[in-house]
């Protein structure tokens, strides 16, 4: 395990064991809380990507040809073994991601969601069958694995995504190449040292470290026969586009932009509440984060930009050994730095600042790149902040007049992933959840995250593809149909032949 005070060298994940990278070239892995360098992750050459394919490959018949009751078995071990060794795993989500130990608690129980549906592989595998279709032939459909398919994945979930988008690809009987982010590897490596412990079979798990070269030789190498992505809006459409052009299967799931209805009916204390969670936990870094809130009418306005400053002003950041902070650093300083800029312009613009988080007392005495939460007010459409992802603690309000104005500012926004309404007027929720062009919709849920069963997805450009994160797509997305057609003729049975077209 990695800790503050070594710089540990790095490897990936091939064939079973951990190797070291071969390129030469490196990327600084970082605890955000101490603003410290804790590990150096290799970058592999194009090479080392094909030699992880080719090892992937040879593995995956075998793998096929085991029973899904046997394959399920081994997940199950995973299951259970990630569960014992929790504590572990927090700590090194902590460590490279700065999140607090309750949200990275929160982190891996969400993926293990996943890894539960993946468990139910023998039953979501069942296929279809018709007997007698015609002239006694009996149809049934198989679901089959697609053979080697590579995950790439965000900085923000290191454990959470990484199982969501692998876990059900392995149970079907897939080999799977994860590209984790380069900012939280870590996590990624100690999946590995678990997959191995339960037998899974080498070559059917794979960590390959790198940056976008990396992902490039995935995304063109014919081997690869799909992608499943998650990560920022501008990558997930190169993923896409790329992917698709190279006749591959992809989904990839992009960024956010997520706005809070606040109804003049809503209980403020209660919206406030939910507010502050779910815009500011983990520094504002989930794709599900709310960045800005919508007050309905001035009075409901003002009342909750004052609740809300109130309550901000006690929030604590700080580092993740102390168990009372509310949220960590953001991931790194560029990040830090960028989201001061947006800040900056955004008053440039017209925005005003109820809350200013950009100079936090703790940053005087630390090195971790913290930013303390930011609220500002009159935000409008066609400032950078409204229109942009920001993946901090930076958030707005944008004052509307009717539900049916928020509607359309919403709708209108090229992102969609997650969205919420805080009322105790069923009429307006209903309105709302018919209305609104966003995929992941709450009422008075703060963070609508579908649990792991259901399909977890957004709308617009904040996805590119068919298939979803989670639930029964996964099993959709890394399997293909074979539909066959049977006969057995009876012993000296005879037979003409037809040249029509058969027919029932
Ligand atoms: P990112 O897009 O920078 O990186 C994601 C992955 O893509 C990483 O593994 C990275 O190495 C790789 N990558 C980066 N640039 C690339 C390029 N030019 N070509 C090919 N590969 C490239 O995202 P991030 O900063 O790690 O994560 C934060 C983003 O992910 C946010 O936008 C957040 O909203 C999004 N996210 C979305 C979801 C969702 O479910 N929709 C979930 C988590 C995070």
């Amino acid at each position: 395990m990695v800790t503050n005070t070594e710089v540990k060298e790095l490897g990936h994940f091939i064939n079973g064991k951990v190797v070291p990278g071969k390129s030469g070239k490196f990327s600084d892995v970082f605890n955000p809380s101490a603003g410290s360098v804790i590990a150096r992750v290799p970058l592999a050459t194009k090479q080392e990507v094909q030699l992880a394919i080719e090892t992937a490959k040879k593995a995956f018949p075998a793998w096929r040809a085991l029973s899904v009751g046997k394959r399920a078995e081994i997940v199950l071990k995973f299951r259970q073994l990630l569960t014992e060794r929790m504590d572990e795993l927090i700590e090194l989500i902590c460590t490279e991601s700065g999140k607090t130990k309750e949200d990275a608690k929160g982190e891996i129980t969400r993926g293990l969601e996943s890894v539960d549906l993946a468990i139910n592989a023998p039953h979501l595998l069942k296929g279809e069958y018709s007997v007698n279709v015609g002239g006694h032939i009996n149809a049934y459909s198989t679901k089959v694995p697609l053979g080697v398919v590579a995950a790439i994945s965000p900085f923000n979930f290191p454990v959470m995504v990484p199982l969501a988008i692998t876990s059900m690809a392995v149970a079907v009987g897939n080999a799977v190449i994860l590209k984790p982010s380069e900012r939280v590897p870590c996590s990624a490596l100690f999946l590995s040292e678990l997959w191995q412990e339960v037998g899974l079979p080498d070559g059917i798990w794979t960590v390959i470290n790198g940056d976008k070269d990396t992902v490039n030789e995935l995304l063109t190498n014919p081997s690869i026969e799909a992608i499943s992505f998650v990560g920022s809006t501008p990558v997930a459409d190169h993923i896409y586009a790329t992917g698709s052009k190279y006749g591959k299967r992809v989904t990839a799931l992009g960024g956010g932009k997520n706005n809070m209805i606040v109804m003049p009916d809503a209980d403020l204390e209660q919206a406030a509440n939910a507010f502050l969670g779910a815009a500011y936990g983990a520094a504002s870094q989930r794709c599900m984060a709310i960045s800005t809130v919508i007050p309905v009418g001035e009075d409901t306005a003002n009342q909750l930009v004052k609740i809300l400053a109130t309550k901000i002003a006690k929030l604590k950041i700080g580092p993740y050994t102390d168990a009372e902070v509310d949220f960590g650093p953001v991931i790194t300083q560029q990040s830090k730095d960028a989201i001061i800029g947006f800040i900056d312009r955004s008053l440039d613009e017209g925005a005003t600042l109820v809350c200013d988080g950009r100079h936090p007392e703790i940053a005087e005495n630390s090195k971790g790149f913290y930013l303390g939460p930011t609220l500002l007010d009159n935000v409008k459409p066609g400032m950078e902040i409204y229109e942009q992802e920001v993946f901090g603690p930076a958030r707005n309000v944008v004052r509307v007049e009717t539900l049916e104005e928020a509607i359309q500012l919403i709708n209108e926004h090229e992102l969609g992933n997650g969205v919420t309404i805080f009322t105790n007027n069923g009429a307006a929720a209903r309105k709302f959840t018919t209305e609104i062009e966003v995929g992941m919709v709450g009422v008075n849920v703060p963070i609508p995250i579908p649990v792991g069963y259901h399909n977890f997805g957004g709308w617009k450009r904040s996805k590119f593809g068919e298939g979803h994160m989670f639930g029964p797509d996964q099993v959709r997305f890394f399997t293909k149909t074979k539909t066959i057609s049977e006969k057995w003729f009876e012993e000296h049975s005879t037979s003409t032949s037809s040249f029509a077209f058969p027919s029932n």
